[in-house]
């Protein structure tokens, strides 16, 4: 399975899952649109006092019966069926005929639980500023609006991060079953294109059955570096790196995956093209370039970090 049907097969779970709370609240945002011209005549006209008064109880009551009748439950009911159906998914990228529990890994379901409180909150914070913000023109209206798609944002951040977990656990799942069964088989780190520095430096790492994975090249800032042992990506919100099986020797040999893998993120970093700020891109250059001697760069990689490095 490659990066796009992978992330496409995780859209469509999640879509399935989720309530598309964009789509309400994009509706809501339109009614108001409708309203206020109605009344102004246009969106550049500032709205009449005693409209905009009228315009925000309507946007409040409208963002509190949201948080009020939202479906809490399901959403969390419908995301816990993805992520099992996921982890069976996975593992069927393993090997077709290995089973695997589906049951939700403990991190799954603490930001299940999480997220209740999270979407409730927003549209409250989100239904406090329109009861108390100034209202006068159509871009506070925006602006609002703006505010109250976080909630629309965080279910999406979550569901994205709940199914590409899952996902990466059922091919862990699956490895662990046929590693148990006497097969050779270990983890293998596959970085997402443009990933960011710290996932960079765990593309082509090898993670032996039941150990975590450790870094190849540790080039990102300490502040985005994971605490704790890493067991799967995602190792942050947004992360889609994914991990799978390697059936390969432990010494590894010029032209395995693992090895190219390495290569290619060396590459990317001496490149610049890691998800990061200009400052972090040379940071992680020059981490990059004193870990040249134990990498094994090549030349033309090194004098592109370098210079990355002193840009
Ligand atoms: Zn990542």
């Amino acid at each position: 399975v490659n990066e796009a049907e992978l992330r496409a097969y995780e859209d469509r779970v999640r879509h399935q899952a989720a309530p598309d709370l964009r789509a309400v609240l994009d509706n809501l945002n339109q009614a108001l649109t409708v309203v206020y011209t109605a009344v102004a005549g246009n969106t550049r006209t500032p709205l009449p006092p005693a409209a905009a008064e009228t315009i925000r109880r309507q946007f409040a009551a409208a963002l509190d019966r949201l948080r009020e009748q939202t479906d809490y439950g399901r959403i969390r009911r419908g995301l816990r069926d993805a992520a099992r159906h996921a982890i069976t998914e996975g593992a069927r990228g393993v090997d077709h005929d290995v089973q695997v529990s589906p049951v939700t890994p403990l991190d799954v379901r603490w930001a299940l639980k999480g997220l209740t409180a999270g979407l409730r909150a927003d549209l409250a914070d989100a239904a406090r500023l329109v009861r108390t913000g100034k209202i006068e023109r159509y871009s506070d209206l925006t602006s609002m609006a703006t505010v109250a798609r976080r909630a629309a944002n965080r279910l999406d951040r979550a569901s994205t991060w709940i199914v590409h977990r899952a996902h990466n656990e059922g091919v862990k799942r699956a490895a662990e079953k046929l590693a148990s069964q006497g097969d050779r088989v270990a983890m293998l780190w596959v970085a997402e294109a443009n990933a960011c520095a710290t996932c960079t430096g765990y593309a082509g790492a090898v993670a032996p059955v039941g150990e975590p994975f450790t870094p190849v090249m540790a080039v990102g800032d300490a502040s985005g570096r994971p605490t704790g042992p890493v067991w799967t990506p995602p190792v942050h919100v947004n992360c889609r790196c994914s991990i799978e099986p390697f059936f390969g020797p432990t010494k590894l040999r010029p032209g395995d995956r693992p090895l190219r893998l390495r290569r290619e993120a060396q590459r990317a970093v001496a490149a610049g093209q890691v998800q990061a700020s200009e400052p972090a891109k040379a940071r992680a250059a020059d981490r990059l370039v004193s870990l040249a001697d134990e990498l094994l760069l090549t030349k033309t990689t090194k004098r592109r970090a370098r210079r990355r490095a002193r840009s």
